[in-house]
């Protein structure tokens, strides 16, 4: 028996009545887990088959797939299924795991932040922009390609004024350094500071901050872009849903 605690971020009818679910863990990150007579109405799994929802999971090793052995809700995250907008943040939070993790690849720190931010868009009613940057400068980082933002990339010089970002080093350039990555992108002081405010801070406190909107979106158009590079992808679709 293999014991797991996980979120269901993707599922498919199975015959008549069973459902196979795409399950992200703590523990055994991706998994496929067959739930037998999930669709069937009174079914014991009809609560924590939806997507989103959170349970601690018993489970048997098969061939092809897991199997629930037992299963205990944890939450269903309803808050994020019933709303439209927050529906589609979750989407997009489910699109980018789905394209940056592979089946079976393991990452504690990853699967709490996935968790963490499930749980803070549950509370969400609007600034879901701010919420979004700040999960994906998270996310980017606890995917193991954090930017370097308090000094040079190139260099380690701290930093002047005059800045670019560069994707393929993966941080911010000094005045003195910009041929070193011809296709970085122009930022402001203003940008470098609200990247370092949001790294530092945890979702709570980042909820009484006051950013600029205008800002907020440049800053989500250089992180989609790093990481689409990072993850080595071309788009995120469920990006164009989100009202940002
Ligand atoms: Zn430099």
């Amino acid at each position: 028996m293999i014991k797991t605690e996980g979120i269901v971020i993707g599922e498919t009818r199975y015959k008549e009545t069973s459902k196979i679910l795409n399950i992200y863990t703590n523990n055994l990150g991706k998994i496929s887990v067959m739930a037998q007579g999930a669709l069937k109405p009174k079914s014991q799994f009809l609560a924590t088959t939806q997507m989103f929802s959170h349970s601690d999971f018993q489970l048997r090793k098969g061939r092809s797939f897991y199997y629930i052995v037992q299963v205990d809700l944890i939450d269903s995250f309803y808050a994020i299924r019933e709303n439209i907008d927050r529906v589609s943040f979750g989407f997009y939070m489910l699109e980018l795991l789905n394209k940056s993790v592979a089946d079976g690849e393991v990452n504690e720190k990853l699967f709490m932040l996935f968790k963490k931010g499930l749980s803070t868009l549950t509370n969400l009613d609007d600034e879901y922009l701010k919420f979004i940057v700040a999960y994906e400068l998270k996310y980017v980082c606890f995917l193991g390609y954090r930017p370097l933002i308090d000094r040079c990339v190139s260099c380690g010089n701290s930093l002047n004024t005059a800045l670019k970002f560069s994707k393929t080093l993966g941080g911010l350039l000094c005045s003195n350094c910009y041929m070193e990555d011809i296709g970085a992108l122009n930022v402001d002081v203003n940008q470098v500071n609200v990247l370092n405010k949001l790294l530092y801070s945890s979702f709570e406190d980042i909820k009484s901050m006051r950013i600029m909107n205008d800002l907020l979106k440049d800053i989500h158009y250089l992180l989609v872009d790093y990481i689409l590079y990072n993850i080595d992808r071309k788009e995120l679709k469920s990006m164009n849903l989100l009202k940002i």
